[in-house]
């Protein structure tokens, strides 16, 4: 038997989905439209060109402690002219709105979920669960490509890069609009529940994932970059009309995860963007009295994509992500 509330939640389910579609189809060809959707009320823009051509989503703030992929999806949407676009922005502005306004790090309070590891989702589960179902079936389906704007965690440096899915179908045209952006660092994304990586490989709907700034603040040069990388993916997927010179990147295949193996506190030795090289010291690991408990040394050449930078150290944290170079 359905409860009211869980009637309620069906209720609004079934007007969510003809919503976003039905809005989509109907709006005016060259405007714009605010609007909150999903049960837990997301704000998202619609922008609707004057020209047939890709629908692009465009998300932020999923974790809801990196910053800078919220505001600069804001200044976007104000600033892009409808009137001189082809095809359709969907953009939504935070997907974690709760974690926001804890000043959570990443995840929703409500049920510690990590909306990243969610996907495809429950409608009767939990709020992260929700999100995410309410994401694959109402919202992913019409994607032609999807840039999920993140961040490094809370104490935890990390150098500007980007996913790329290493699902056969999509990763060409993916990485095509990778190289159009500023994001040096070019990583294979293997996963199947975030979202990004659900929609790529598993649905086949080509997209990037992109991380710049980190541990909870927002520099305004971060804000500026994130705009800047829109309007360049923007452009190379032929919504908007912007030129722009491409930069340098390096296309890694392999990224290593390092995990602790014990709690403890942390004197980290690298920084982002460090090379390091195999048997290099990565940090030591000591315990609240100060007595040394664990050296933690790179097993690979690589470069430190970000790494835990604060002192604390929680078995299976990320120590750090390491892009590794090629075997010569
Ligand atoms: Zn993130």
């Amino acid at each position: 038997m359905l409860n009211k509330m869980a009637l309620m939640r069906h209720f609004f389910h079934t007007e969510e989905k003809k919503m976003l579609k039905r809005l989509l189809d109907e709006m005016k060809a060259g405007t714009k439209k605010q609007i909150s959707v999903s049960a837990e009320n997301l704000p998202v823009t619609l922008i609707k060109g004057e020209y047939p051509g890709k629908t692009v989503l465009i998300s932020a703030g999923m974790h809801s402690g990196e910053y800078p992929g919220v505001p600069a999806l804001g200044n976007i949407c104000r600033q892009m002219d409808p009137q001189k676009m082809h095809g359709s922005v969907i953009a939504f502005h935070c997907l974690n709105i709760s974690g926001l306004y804890a000043h959570s790090d990443a995840l929703f309070p409500e049920d510690g979920g990590n909306l990243n590891r969610c996907f495809p989702g429950d409608e009767n589960g939990t709020v992260s669960q929700r999100i995410a179902a309410f994401m694959t079936k109402e919202v992913l389906p019409h994607a032609d490509f999807i840039i999920d704007l993140h961040s490094g965690g809370l104490g935890e440096p990390l150098t500007p890069c980007l996913f790329y899915p290493v699902q056969k179908s999509v990763k060409e045209e993916s990485l095509n609009i990778a190289a159009s952006l500023t994001l040096p660092y070019l990583l294979p994304s293997e996963s199947r529940v975030g979202m990004f990586s659900y929609a790529a490989n598993v649905m086949h709907i080509p997209g990037l994932l992109l991380e710049r700034g980190y541990s909870g603040i927002c520099e305004e040069t971060w804000i500026r970059e994130y705009e800047e990388d829109l309007r360049r993916a923007l452009s190379a997927l032929n919504v908007i009309a912007y030129e722009y010179k491409t930069m340098p990147q390096h296309l890694f295949e392999k990224v290593i995860y390092m995990e602790f193996e014990e709690q403890g506190i942390w004197q980290c030795r690298i920084h982002a963007e460090d090379e390091v090289r195999k048997g290099d010291l990565l940090g030591i690991v000591y315990d609240l009295f100060g007595n040394p408990v664990h050296e933690y040394r790179s097993d690979y050449d690589g470069i430190v994509m970000y790494h835990r930078g604060g002192i604390t150290a929680r078995t299976g944290d990320l120590l750090t992500a390491v892009a590794l170079k090629k075997e010569e």
